[in-house]
């Protein structure tokens, strides 16, 4: 059987009683060719699609991360909701969120 642990604070997950989340992440270069006038739509429809491509052939590891890169990262409830409140890791603005009150 597979055994899966957090990735933030490694603890191990039981799959019978620990929810698992997964967190899967793309991080890719912007083509922003908008500013060259519609004339360019197959272009940049063609960049998307290079895009694409490039992330179904993630397994290869010849293609530049600073191109596309994919993420995935298995959390544990308390760890996910961590991240969802500071999915960037920003310093002081989990805090900031959690101080946040709902009336
Ligand atoms: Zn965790």
């Amino acid at each position: 059987m597979i055994r899966y642990s957090c990735d933030l604070c490694k603890r191990d997950l039981d799959p019978q009683h620990d929810l698992r989340y997964v967190v899967k992440m793309e991080v890719f270069a912007a083509m922003d060719t908008a500013a060259d006038g519609e004339d360019d739509n197959n272009d940049h429809l063609q960049e998307i699609q290079d895009i694409l491509e490039c992330l179904d052939d993630a397994d290869d590891d010849q293609i530049g991360e600073e191109v596309c890169q994919q993420l995935r990262f298995d959390l544990c409830p308390e760890c996910r909701n961590k991240f969802a409140k500071n999915p960037l890791g920003r310093e002081n603005f989990a805090t900031k969120v959690g101080g946040f009150s709902k009336n």
